[in-house]
């Protein structure tokens, strides 16, 4: 089984702390084949939200050379990122990757709720009845849309993330049913551009999408899947990723995806 992580957090990221050495390090030590930094390159800074069209790129590319050096013999080490909020500026988000080195991989994401809800990063969603939260979903949907029209990455983050927060830090059991038919929308402008989606092993938790929004994306044609942890932290690389292959299999899926140089690649699963 072809195991690899596209979706990992290192020190350049606002909520990282840890080297692409040590990451890299510990998906060595638990037989990972290939791994994908996704550092968050977002077109705000995260305190205050004021707007942000740079990033450390040399920093970021000088420590994926050091790990690519140490491990690249054991690991197939790619470097990528997770586009955070490219629709509030596409023109920030264009700008700041001019100045990237070039890129194996980009995930294009949404994080905060809509203009109309404020614009809060979904993280800090607060207790709240059913109604508001399938509105907050509505929100959150509506951005998408926008973004894919767009479209300048290769595949979709977490698509859907306000599930993680509801349903963890406030012990509910929702699901996507009542989005369908705007997840659909969604599949039907991002597969005929070859955009895909990622399936996130959410570092343990629930797997995001859901299993009903996976076969709908691929009963709809789509084919491009990468999977990622989400990992912020050594021990969630690799987490339920046999598990998730399995998953995908269940759900029609003969193949998973990766990455060099924005060229997919196909590993049968
Ligand atoms: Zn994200
Ligand atoms: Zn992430």
């Amino acid at each position: 089984m072809y195991l690899a992580d596209y979706h990992v957090h290192a020190s350049c990221s606002p909520d990282g702390k840890f080297t692409v050495e040590q990451l890299a390090e510990h998906a060595v030590s638990i037989g990972l084949d290939e791994l994908c930094i996704t550092d968050h390159v977002d077109t705000y800074y995260w305190k205050g939200f004021t707007p942000r069209d740079d990033f450390p790129w040399e920093k970021a590319k000088a420590d994926f050379d050091r790990a690519v050096e140490r491990f690249g013999d054991r690991l197939k080490l790619r470097l990528g990122a997770e586009l955070g909020e490219a629709y509030w500026s596409y023109e920030r988000m264009e700008k700041i990757l001019s100045e990237a080195p070039p890129l194996d991989f980009l995930i294009g994401s949404v994080h905060m709720a809509s203009r109309r809800h404020g614009q809060f990063d979904l993280y800090f969603i607060e207790e709240a009845d059913e109604t508001f939260y399938h509105d907050v979903i509505d929100g959150y949907m509506e951005e998408m849309a926008g973004l894919v029209q767009w479209g300048k990455f290769d595949v979709i983050g977490h698509m859907t993330l306000p599930l993680r927060y509801i349903n963890e830090k406030h012990n509910r059991t929702m699901t996507f049913e009542k989005h369908m038919h705007q997840a659909e929308d969604i599949f039907r402008v991002i597969i005929p551009k070859g955009i895909g989606i990622e399936c996130n092993t959410n570092r343990g938790n629930a797997i995001l999408p859901e299993e009903a929004v996976l076969k709908l994306y691929r009963e709809m044609g789509g084919e491009i899947i990468t999977l990622g942890s989400d990992a912020h932290v050594p021990e969630h690389i690799g987490c339920q990723m046999a598990e998730a292959q399995e998953l995908l299999r269940s759900c029609g899926f003969r193949y998973f995806t990766t990455y060099t140089q924005r060229k997919p690649e196909f590993h049968p699963l």
